[in-house]
């Protein structure tokens, strides 16, 4: 057990990193942050920054020298510094969890396996594979990504023939790329969890998520799907989590299609932006459990006390300079939430608003004020 105290680490410095950092220091803990960005958002608020690159031998070295056990918050941390860590002191979530996580193919491949649902899917590594692999799937719309470092959307490429899937494919550089089918999707809910290294695990209320450009813009809590359907998608999220082993907090994106079946759609081996809600809604947040799974405390309660509903914040409306955050603090219930990233580029997440209401509609409808509030 590691107590309120003694010092932890995190490996990476965006905003997961920034409010894992925030709520481990008010729960007594020191936080190192390792990360080469000087400006970063958990840099700020963190006791200490090693400033270097993930996978720098010296810098790994000194976070293990200075830290009780070691985090991360973004899944593309290289395996292998994870690995160096390991060697030394607890490392949650654990480097082959993590390597599953960061290659759709690995991830994909892993769920077939382990017998969780997914949509149909290719590996495609060479040309002359995506059409065929395209032919294979049945010939409907599916999706070309890359199978590594695809975020927000970014790598992806819908396509509707064999042709045009070859063509995607060298859009890509010839980087090797996972072909799936596009299921039409009737919503997107998300479960985030938390499990400890003794097997105890629990599931925050599952979110429903709305994309704008590939991008989460908004989650609302509780999903509105059927009870039955809200049960099997948290058995079916600890359940993947039970077949990597995993300790941490960990994001299981999920669709609801074909007639209110679930299929998993990926996985994030760290707390979740649809879990963002957690901060504001429910006793421990995501962040909080990622602390306790780390220092092999107990967990908290997953319980929510408020329905509630997140709208993300990118850097697009700061276009004409600052939003209008007079206006969003004006509604009630809402509650800002900023990384401090200096720069807010198109596209970046600078924040997030989280609207407490009694239900989930009207907290919906709370978010839907935000934004307007937003657009002047
Ligand atoms: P990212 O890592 O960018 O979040 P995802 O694989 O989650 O990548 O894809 C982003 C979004 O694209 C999903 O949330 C969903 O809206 C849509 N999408 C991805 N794969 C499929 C699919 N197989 N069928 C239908 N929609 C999909
Ligand atoms: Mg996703």
């Amino acid at each position: 057990m590691i107590l309120p105290g003694a010092t932890l680490g995190v490996v990476g410095g965006g905003q997961l990193g920034r409010m894992f950092t925030l709520r481990a220091r008010t729960m007594g803990y020191r936080v190192v942050v390792l990360e080469p960005d000087p400006r970063s958002p958990a840099g700020a608020v963190a006791d200490r920054q090693i400033e270097a690159q993930y996978d720098d031998p010296g810098a790994l070295a000194e976070l293990a020298e200075s830290c009780a056990a070691v985090t991360t918050e973004f899944e593309n941390v290289p395996a292998a510094a994870l690995r160096m860590l390991a060697d030394r002191i607890p490392v949650r979530p654990g480097a082959d969890a993590v390597s599953v996580a960061q290659d759709r193919i690995a991830e994909k491949e892993h769920l077939e396996k382990t017998g969780f649902p997914t949509a149909g899917f290719r590996r495609v590594s060479a040309r002359g594979a995506a059409g065929r692999a395209f032919a294979e799937l049945g010939g409907g719309a599916a999706i070309l990504k890359t199978s590594r470092l695809g975020y927000d959307g970014k790598g992806q490429t819908v396509v509707g023939s064999a042709a045009e899937c070859e063509r995607a494919f060298d859009a890509l550089e010839g980087v090797e790329c996972i072909l799936e089918r596009r299921l039409s999707l009737e919503t997107e809910i998300s479960v985030v969890l938390a499990r400890g290294a003794n097997g105890e695990a629990g599931t925050f209320p599952p979110g429903e998520n709305r994309h704008r450009n590939g991008i989460l813009d908004t989650t609302i809590v509780p999903a509105r799907v059927s009870g039955r359907l809200a049960e099997e998608a948290r058995a079916m999220a600890l359940g993947v989590a039970r077949s990597l082993d995993y300790v941490g907090v960990l994001g299981v994106e999920l669709f609801v299609a074909e007639g209110g079946r679930l299929f998993v759609n990926e996985i994030a081996p760290r707390p979740h932006n649809s879990g963002h809600y957690t901060i504001d809604a429910c006793t421990s947040d995501q962040f909080e459990q990622q602390v306790r799974t780390l220092s092999g405390l107990p967990l908290g309660s997953f319980e929510a006390h408020s329905a509630a509903a997140m709208v993300n914040l990118l850097g697009d409306l700061w276009a004409e300079g600052p939003p209008a955050w007079d206006r969003v603090l004006a509604i009630p219930g809402a509650r800002l939430h900023l990384y401090g990233k200096a720069e807010p580029r198109p596209g970046r997440k600078m924040g997030h608003v989280t609207c407490l209401a009694p239900t989930a509609e009207e907290a919906a409808s709370r978010c839907a004020q935000v934004r307007s509030a937003l657009a002047g």
